[in-house]
């Protein structure tokens, strides 16, 4: 296949790649590098069948040659860039999905669009199926991501039944590993680089909110089963193993061997209380689920970390 990816530099645009790539498929990718990065992909540079194009995906998209699939990961994703970059993140789930999906209808594309348990807002219903339609704050400070995913979503749907596109929805839950940025803001990145400098960890409020966190691989093969199925989702893809932050900062001063404890700070504003995939319909249509623990995939993790330290 001749396989589209926006937001290709990020951290799951660039898995995708690679997994791709690896499987024999043609991979385009796609970046303003707003947050992706290009080491993420230079290990590609010199392939034949892969290509990097600079673009933002705001501005129409024009690709000379035929494609199959349109994967849409553009975005910024941090909790941390919603109030520093609000418009763009805005600019690149509204118009720049209706210019992905534009160019999916004209290459008659498949399209899979990345949305987010964001969607579900401080959820009500717990865990979260993809039936429940969330507690979204529209004028918070993520309303900016939550409510224009929220869109994307919409538009997608737009796009499947006005124009017969074949479309495909995931609802990616907090996923975490190697390529994350340390300045990301995250908590895991935020936890694991803290930890590696020997400083306490930063727990917001008192780390009684909860998040399921899934390793990148198992996250990644979730994509590619949905992409290859007939299933249009939305779909939930996530661990369900759901922990405290105060569980996870624990975990990761153990892990690291880090004696400088913990740091309580304020706790963001609309931050969700609790957060935990319903992943009955992954296991079903597409006979998915994680592997990966969160010790193992924290390990990994802090070992990636460790080595970008190192290396300056
Ligand atoms: N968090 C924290 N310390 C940090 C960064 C985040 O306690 O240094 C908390 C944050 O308040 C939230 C959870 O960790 O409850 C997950 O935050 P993250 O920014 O990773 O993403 P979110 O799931 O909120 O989108």
């Amino acid at each position: 296949m001749r396989i589209l990816i926006t937001g290709g530099a990020g951290f799951l645009g660039s898995h995708l790649t690679d997994r791709f790539l690896s499987e024999g498929h043609e991979v385009t990718v796609l970046d303003n590098l707003i947050t992706g990065r290009l080491e993420n992909i230079s290990q590609h540079y010199g392939n034949p069948r892969f290509q990097f194009i600079k673009h933002d995906v705001t501005t129409h998209i024009h690709i000379p040659y035929a494609i199959d699939a349109v994967l849409h990961f553009a975005s910024p994703a941090s909790p941390k860039d919603f109030p520093a970059i609000p418009i763009p993140i805005l600019k690149v789930n509204s118009l720049g999905t209706h210019n992905a999906l534009g160019l999916a209808l004209t290459k008659q594309a498949r399209f899979l669009l990345a949305s987010t348990s964001e969607v579900y807002g401080d959820p009500l219903v717990h865990p979260q199926p993809e039936s429940y339609w969330g507690n979204v704050n529209p004028i918070g400070i993520r309303g900016v991501y939550d409510e224009s995913k929220r869109f994307a979503e919409a538009i997608t749907m737009a796009y499947r039944r006005a124009h017969q596109l074949d479309t495909r929805i995931v609802r990616i839950f907090n996923t975490y590993g190697p390529r994350m940025r340390l300045d990301d803001g995250r908590v895991i990145p935020n936890f694991v680089g803290q930890a590696l400098r020997a400083e306490p960890l930063t727990v917001y409020g008192d780390g009684s909110q909860t998040r399921s966190f899934c390793y990148v691989d198992d996250e990644i093969e979730g994509f590619q089963r949905l992409l290859m199925s007939d299933e249009p989702g939305p779909i939930n893809i996530g661990n369900t193993t759901e922990t405290t932050m105060l569980e996870l900062a624990e975990l990761v001063n153990r892990l690291t061997g880090n004696r400088a404890g913990i740091l309580f700070k304020p706790l963001p504003i609309d931050d969700p209380k609790v957060r935990q995939p319903d992943i009955s319909k992954a296991r079903q249509s597409l006979d998915w689920e994680p592997t990966i623990e969160l010790k193992e995939g924290l390990a990994r993790t802090i070992t990636w970390f460790r080595d970008q330290i190192e290396m300056g």
